[in-house]
């Protein structure tokens, strides 16, 4: 379970989501919608599309409103840096 990859300082993906996603609690769930008004979400760090279209993410991680959502390589990459708490949904 443990992770001792933790991505370079300058790693691509990163645009500040430490601001915001540091310490939270993730879900690990199929992805569902989180609004009527748009039909898929993008990985918070690599931008990989969630979405129910086959070929997109179709599970991952995300906070409890469902609002942000993680991919799984991502999620194992920054979880031991942002210190991740998953709770089951
Ligand atoms: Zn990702």
């Amino acid at each position: 379970m443990s992770s001792n990859r933790t991505p370079a300082p300058d790693d691509w993906r990163r645009h500040g989501q430490e601001r915001y996603l540091i310490g939270v609690r993730l879900v690990a769930r199929t992805y569902a919608v989180y609004s009527p008004h748009w039909d898929h979400d993008h990985c918070e760090f690599c931008s990989e599309p969630f979405s129910l279209h086959e070929g997109d993410l179709s599970e991952g991680y995300a906070t409890e409103d469902a609002y942000r959502w993680v991919c799984a390589p991502c999620f194992e990459d920054f979880r031991g840096e942002l210190k991740w708490t998953v709770v089951s949904s």
